[in-house]
């Protein structure tokens, strides 16, 4: 089973990672049951994607926090 890390915002996959189960994500990002719900999802192709955000996009974020936030609202 792998693990997909893709970007929130712009989709970009930013890495596969061997992991078998969703407790080594949630203990790899300390999330509780509650928000590996939200991040971490299940593909019909037996893959889990957790949503995450590519470098560029922590970049603009940073540079243009506003901008974001309108985005993800409008999407
Ligand atoms: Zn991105």
């Amino acid at each position: 089973m792998a693990i997909r890390y893709k970007c929130r915002h712009c989709s970009t996959e930013i890495g596969v990672l061997p992991f078998d189960s969703d407790d080594s994500i949630r203990k790899l990002h300390q999330l509780n049951e509650k928000d590996a719900q939200e991040f971490i999802r299940h593909e019909q192709n037996g893959d889990t994607t957790v949503d995450s955000i590519c470098e560029h996009c922590e970049d603009s974020l940073k540079k243009f926090p506003n901008y974001h936030a309108l985005k993800n609202w409008l999407q």
